[in-house]
């Protein structure tokens, strides 16, 4: 008796597979999309559409580097910022950091340096290993806006890794704003920040604010003080996978006859 339940309840399971697939109908989108460019990566892992920043040779991509130094291929930061000499919008950045050792200072004091997406974002560089400081000014903080989820700084002297994955704001030709930033973070392959929404840029003196800027910005790297250590940056332009509405969604079965979708 129980072995008979079960051969129904197995035919009723079956039964939505055992159908032809060939005799269902086929939702097709009507979209032409063009083909996704075929891309390859590196032993290196720097992909090959990806610009090279700093490949740990020299600091020709970059602008007022004079005092910024390139030893055992890292670039280490000195006096004054350097911004890159290309700017770039919507992007996915890889970069990797290491803060002094031995580790001096505290606070915001120890290993402080930044990245500034668009010249104005700043993704906050600090030794936050075993380093207290206030939460949103830590490691991979959105500064003064947001935490990041965890802390995934390893000790100084090891290398940090960020990849960054960057949605420009949008703004109206009247300055006002259109859409604001998004950031996603991974901290050495740890997820730190999700599709964070920018409340504007990231001074230390006042709320954050969006002020209309071009739609393509250098990226900068702060001068904090300290000495701290980059190397391997690359960057790609990103953007949403690029296709033409031909026609209206539609229905295809077996015998390649088309239908439209009726609205239920
Ligand atoms: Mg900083």
């Amino acid at each position: 008796m129980k072995s008979a339940f079960h051969f129904v309840c197995l035919c009723f399971a079956l039964a939505p597979l055992s159908q032809n697939p060939i005799a269902a109908d086929e939702y097709l989108n009507g979209i032409k999309w063009e083909p996704p460019a075929i891309i390859t990566v590196g032993d290196n892992g720097v992909p090959s559409d990806a610009i090279v920043l700093f490949d740990g040779t020299d600091l020709s991509s970059w602008e007022n580097a004079d005092n910024w130094e390139v030893e055992a291929g890292a670039m280490i930061s000195g006096k004054g910022d350097v911004r890159t000499k290309e700017s770039f919008g919507d992007c996915q950045l890889h970069i990797e950091w290491s803060a002094p050792t031995p580790p001096k200072g505290s606070g915001q004091g120890r290993g402080n340096s930044g990245i500034f997406l668009m010249n104005n974002y700043e993704i906050q560089v600090l030794d936050s290993y075993d380093n207290e400081t206030y939460f949103d000014g830590q490691a991979g903080a959105i500064y003064k806006q947001t935490p990041p989820q965890v802390n995934a700084t390893r000790p100084p002297g090891e290398w940090n890794v960020y990849d960054i994955i960057w949605t420009a704001p949008r703004f109206n030709e009247d300055g006002t704003l259109q859409s604001p930033a998004f950031i996603t973070a991974l901290h050495n392959g740890v997820l730190i920040l999700n599709h964070f929404q920018l409340k504007g840029d990231t001074p230390f003196t006042r709320p954050p604010q969006y002020n209309k800027h071009a739609d393509r910005m250098p990226i900068r790297l702060q001068d904090h003080g300290n000495p701290v250590s980059f190397r391997n940056i690359w960057i790609r332009e990103i953007k949403d996978a690029q296709g033409e509405q031909e026609r209206e969604p539609f229905l295809r079965n077996g015998k390649g006859e088309e239908r439209p979708i009726e609205s239920e």
